[in-house]
């Protein structure tokens, strides 16, 4: 069982669908922290069925963005003297900058480097976000 209430500082990341936890873990970088960092696997839940967990010993920057990329389903637990201070919930991004990139082999953002790429959500259900340049769709 996680305890949640043994964590003085930090973030807890809940409601991870069971294999997103590692896809989070890679994409916001938390193998380079040098903060305690747990990532919690095929837990069993009442809700879900399994579940990942990430539980972060310190304050950081989260990509809120990112993150609802990835899994708009999780919810971020501040946790602050043993406490939790605030709980956060996700949804999907509307707009995506620099994290996506087109799959369109002939788009302008393949071929010149143009910065960061805006993308759109066009379809909710699917995740599937739309290019600024050639309105070809793309997913995470
Ligand atoms: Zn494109």
């Amino acid at each position: 069982m996680i305890n949640v209430s043994k964590l003085k500082k930090g973030i807890v990341i809940d409601h991870i669908k069971s294999g997103n936890g590692y896809k989070i873990f890679s994409q916001l970088g938390l193998d380079k922290l040098e903060d305690t960092v747990v990532l919690l696997k095929n837990i069993p839940s009442n809700k879900m069925g399994v579940k990942d967990l990430i539980k972060i010993e310190n304050d950081i920057y989260l990509d809120l963005t990112v993150l609802g990329l990835i899994d708009s389903g999780v919810t971020i637990n501040i946790i602050e003297n043993g406490q939790k201070k605030e709980k956060i919930k996700l949804e999907l991004p509307k707009k995506v900058y620099g994290i996506l990139k087109c799959k369109n082999p002939r788009c302008i953002s393949t071929i010149e480097d143009v910065g960061d790429i805006e993308f759109t959500l066009v379809n909710p259900s699917t995740k599937e976000y739309q290019c600024e340049y050639c309105h070809e769709k793309t997913k995470l």
